[in-house]
């Protein structure tokens, strides 16, 4: 069985499913996607991740704002902190930096992650990071604010083996999308056949980055399937391996107490 560790189940254009999420979990469940951690982009977007995961059994969701957000309130330590507290909430993010997106004096991005670090470290939760032509930065934060105590996941990771390696120790799990079967990622897949089997996730971070053969449509959790495929071929391991060894990260991870 697999989980998809990351994905924006509310943003994704559901006409492909009669307009019905109940059939998008439908094609999951016969995909063979037990779980799906539906991601908070902002604070105006967290009612929705959290009525998807109060109405579904297989969805989690989180609480954060994007490091490209511009819109909805900028979260306080406080306030993410007592949104994080709800059971159904298991991490904090997404999180981090994302510097080719964004221009100019970025102290606010920075700020807005350190909030994010120390909402994660009073509540005990994870947390989820996006990192984008900002390694040295991410990294030097992470450091920093303690994030060691809480731990997470890089997600949707493209970076280097020196960026994996500092995250690995760090305390980080490190998760690759349908990036990782694009014909032109080999340094990518090389990475990912480098991460330890304990620090491994997979995800879509749907609705975008579809894996190929599907790269350029709408992205759905069912297809978190073509990276674990991916993933399990440059590690030499069966479908099954990856899915039960990313499953039990993700449970590790995300659900200390069950
Ligand atoms: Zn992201
Ligand atoms: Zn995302």
């Amino acid at each position: 069985m697999l989980i998809d560790s990351h994905c924006h189940l509310d943003r994704i254009d559901l006409s492909g499913f009669d307009g019905d999420m109940d059939r998008l979990m439908a094609a999951a469940t016969e995909a063979g996607v037990e779980h799906m951690l539906c991601v908070c982009i902002d604070m105006n977007n967290f009612q929705a991740v959290r009525d998807l995961a109060g109405r579904y059994a297989q969805v989690s969701c989180s609480v954060g704002v994007h490091p490209s957000a511009r819109e909805g309130l900028e979260p306080d330590e406080e306030a993410l902190a007592a949104m994080a507290a709800d059971p159904e909430v298991v991490a904090i993010g997404e999180t981090g930096l994302d510097y080719h997106y964004n221009e100019g004096d970025l102290t606010w991005q920075r700020e807005r992650f350190r909030v994010h670090v120390r909402a994660a470290r009073a509540v005990g939760k994870p947390l989820i990071i996006h990192t984008r032509d900002a390694r040295a930065d991410t990294l030097a934060i992470l450091r920093e604010e303690g994030a060691r105590d809480v731990g997470g996941v890089l997600h949707c990771f493209t970076e280097d083996w020196d960026t994996a390696r500092a995250g690995l120790d760090l305390g980080f799990h490190v998760s690759f999308s349908g990036i990782v079967t694009f014909r032109n990622a080999d340094a990518l897949r090389e990475v990912a056949r480098r991460v330890p089997a304990d620090r491994l996730l997979i995800e879509t971070d749907a609705p975008y980055l579809a894996p190929a053969p599907f790269r350029g449509k709408m992205n759905h959790p069912a297809l978190v399937r073509h990276v674990a495929e991916c993933v399990a071929g440059v590690r030499g391991e069966s479908l099954e391996t990856l899915a039960a060894v990313t499953a039990q990260n993700y449970r590790r991870l995300f659900n200390p107490c069950t």
